[in-house]
């Protein structure tokens, strides 16, 4: 098992002393990572905000055991668990904060002003953190949308992806969702001896015709127009009140209604996005906002944990030499910047009179 224990930092270092950060990075996979181990090598104060309550982003939570081959310098092969837990400890010992369990809600612009430029506020579902640069670094996942009736009861009982049990013998299995995953996890269970409700808000489902058949061929009892309006532990098992009063007890839970897209939250930061949705960057990885990066799996077609560690590297040292900033290395990014836009204008004309671009 990887350790993830924090470091204890010197005793006369204390950084809730601190009015503001230098970097606040969003995101402690592979890419927000070693951008914060590489602010922070260079003497710049690192807060890293995390969802989840562990780092490492895909490598660690979605394929924590596989063996990753394609690292170089890593010749037989490194798992996703060891690899996070490597990166990590690099970035504590580099002495880059952590806040897990807190998720982005916004980063605002703010009037207050450090050494001439204006700072931001990343706005958290736990706090709120004053920064020079942000950097993006969430990932393009997509989580499981909470139904927070359910959530609200914690329970083990309740189930976000299909759980892996063999058998539902005698099990009365409530379903909630009416698309593809919803129908396909009532059929799994009814395949496994599990009886099944199915509770879904549409009046017609959206999921497969054929899937839904299934449902129904084999026992399924299908609740449309129908939402789980309350929840409560019933002793071992729980019930459920839908929307029209009635109630079911259930063994088990699925919720299967969805997912919540990262381009949500793109969307609400008010960052100019790619017409695949993921966030437009310039050629020095920060986005259409002035001080704000973004980078790893957020942009861009090479979905690599290599590449998501070359990128927040680079934003890392963009975002350094910005604020111990030579004013030429400005105005030369302003330079670059509009030769792109002109770039980009010349393409777009020549596109309109069907000319190929020189
Ligand atoms: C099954 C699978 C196998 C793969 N195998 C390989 C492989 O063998 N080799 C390889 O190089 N690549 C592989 N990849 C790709 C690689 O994992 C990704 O390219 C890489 O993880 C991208 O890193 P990232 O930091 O950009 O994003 P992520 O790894 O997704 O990390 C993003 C982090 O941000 C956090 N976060 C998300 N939203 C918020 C929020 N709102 N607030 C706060 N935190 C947030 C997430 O919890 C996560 O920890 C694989 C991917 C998958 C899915």
């Amino acid at each position: 098992m990887a350790d993830f224990a924090v470091t204890p930092l010197a005793d006369d270092l204390d950084f809730d002393a601190l009015a503001s950060w230098d970097v606040v990075i969003i995101g402690a996979g592979p890419a927000g990572l070693a951008a914060g181990l590489t602010t922070a090598h260079r003497g710049l104060t690192t807060l890293i905000v995390e969802a989840k309550d562990r780092p490492g982003g895909q490598p660690s939570f979605l394929y924590a055991h596989k063996r990753i081959v394609d690292i170089p310098g890593f010749p037989d092969g490194i798992t996703g668990e060891e690899l996070s837990s490597r990166v990590y400890r690099q970035a504590v010992d580099a002495f880059v904060q952590f806040r897990f369990q807190e998720e982005l809600v916004g980063i605002e612009d703010t009037d207050e002003v450090v050494k001439n430029e204006p700072l931001k506020r990343v706005v958290t579902s736990h706090g709120a953190y004053l920064c020079r640069k942000a950097i993006i670094g969430v990932g393009l996942l997509h989580f499981p949308r909470k139904l927070l009736t359910l959530d609200a009861l914690q329970s083990k009982k309740v189930h976000y992806k299909v759980p892996n049990i063999g058998d539902y013998e005698d099990h009365d299995v409530v379903v909630v969702g009416g698309g593809d995953s919803a129908l396909d996890a009532a059929v799994m269970v009814l395949e496994r001896g599990g009886r099944v409700h199915l509770v879904a808000r549409e009046e017609t489902l959206v999921g497969k015709a054929e899937t839904l058949a299934r449902v129904r061929a084999s026992g399924g009892i299908i609740h449309a127009s129908a939402e789980v309006k309350a929840a409560e532990f019933a002793g071992d098992r729980i019930a459920l009140t839908l929307g029209d009063g009635s109630d079911l007890a259930a063994d088990l839970v699925i919720v299967q209604i969805g997912f919540l897209s990262a381009e949500d939250t793109f969307e609400r930061l008010d960052l100019r996005l790619n017409d695949d949705g993921s966030i437009a960057i310039d050629p020095y990885f920060e986005t259409s906002r002035k001080g704000v990066f973004a980078v790893g799996d957020v942009h861009g077609d090479i979905k690599l944990i290599t590449v998501a560690w070359a990128e927040g590297i680079q934003a890392a040292i963009y975002a350094f030499k910005e604020i111990t900033s030579p004013y030429w290395l400005n105005e030369k990014r302003l330079r670059d910047h509009k030769i792109t836009m002109i770039g980009e204008k010349i393409t777009e004309a020549a596109a309109r009179q069907g000319k190929p671009r020189r």
